[in-house]
């Protein structure tokens, strides 16, 4: 009885490993096509200054637009990218898109302030040797300056293989390119790493941030990250900010930017291209 009730146990098992292995194949063939079909996708979403609520820039983030199962958000696409080596192609087209949508804004709107690109990096290919290159190349095919870039890596990115995150580091900032440590206070290096790599930008991770106006364990934790920037003299966003409650908490504690659902979600070009035409300021 036992071991017909084992044995069930493991078909099931069985089963559902064949048909997870079977998915991942899929997706990743067809993830291998997704490039060439066209058929992903670039969001912008705005990232805004606390204090004016003026639009500062924004955030690239991929989607990838399925022919049969819609709209897929990055999570369903992006760890399987990491793991087969894909992601290091759809980063550098996602680099090429925002900087190329960033070289039509700053065209279209020439009267307003510069606005910034904030675009991701994976560890993969914020390692690879051939970074530097690509990201020239693409800066000077899009005719997109430096300092208008801004390229966002997590801790972990950087403490993988330091030597070689220094060295990319550095010729990011050659090129007055912005580097953000994205996720920040999820990874291990934090602190004592730090002062030790060129970061210009450090962006709360929106688990601390969602829980912040209730917990005061996560409080403290924004309120450190916040104080530290100021005292390193690197600049600080607030992800995911959802309420008018964290805003103002975060506007106190003297966070300068912040991004979240509260401001706007990801949205496409066209929709983004209208916030910028009239100016939008976040007020409240
Ligand atoms: P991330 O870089 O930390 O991006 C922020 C994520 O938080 C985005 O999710 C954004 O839509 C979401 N978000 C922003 N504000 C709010 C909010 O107020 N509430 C909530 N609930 N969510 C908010 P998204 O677009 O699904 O992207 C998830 C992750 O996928 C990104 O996290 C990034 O790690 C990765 N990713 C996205 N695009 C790329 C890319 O082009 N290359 C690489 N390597 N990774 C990417
Ligand atoms: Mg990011
Ligand atoms: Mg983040
Ligand atoms: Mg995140």
């Amino acid at each position: 009885k036992a071991k017909e009730h084992g044995r069930a146990r493991y078909e099931i098992f069985a089963t559902s490993m064949y048909t997870h292995a079977l998915d991942r194949l899929k997706v990743e063939n067809e993830l291998r096509r997704a490039i060439e079909r066209q058929e992903l996708v670039v969001y912008y979403q705005p990232i805004v200054a606390l204090t004016s609520g003026a639009l500062q820039g924004f955030e690239a983030l991929v989607r990838w637009q399925h022919p049969i199962r819609g709209l897929l958000s990055p999570s369903e696409f992006i760890p399987i990218a990491e793991e087969t080596g894909l992601i290091t192609g759809i980063d550098r087209w996602v680099l090429l898109q925002a900087c190329q949508q960033l070289k039509r804004w700053q065209q279209q709107f020439s009267s307003l302030p510069p606005l910034v690109m904030s675009v991701n990096l994976s560890a993969r290919q914020f390692s690879q040797p051939s970074l530097i290159e690509q990201i020239d190349q693409i800066l000077q095919i899009t005719s997109v300056r430096g300092n208008s870039l801004k390229i966002e890596v997590t801790e972990t990115a950087i403490i993988k293989k330091p030597e070689l995150a220094k060295i990319a580091l550095q010729q990011l900032r050659d090129r007055q390119i912005c580097v953000c440590l994205d996720d920040f206070g999820t990874g291990y290096s934090s602190l004592s790493y730090l002062h030790q790599f060129p970061v210009d930008t450090l962006k709360i991770d929106r688990s601390f941030i969602s829980s912040m106006d209730r917990e005061s364990g996560n409080y403290e934790i924004v309120r450190a990250i916040i104080n530290l920037g100021l005292n390193l003299a690197i600049d600080v966003i607030a992800e995911g900010i959802e309420t008018p409650s964290q805003k103002l908490l975060l506007t106190e504690l003297g966070c300068q930017s912040g991004q979240g659902y509260l401001f706007s979600r990801p949205m496409e070009p066209t929709v983004a291209a209208n916030l910028i035409a009239h100016q939008q300021y976040w007020v409240a």
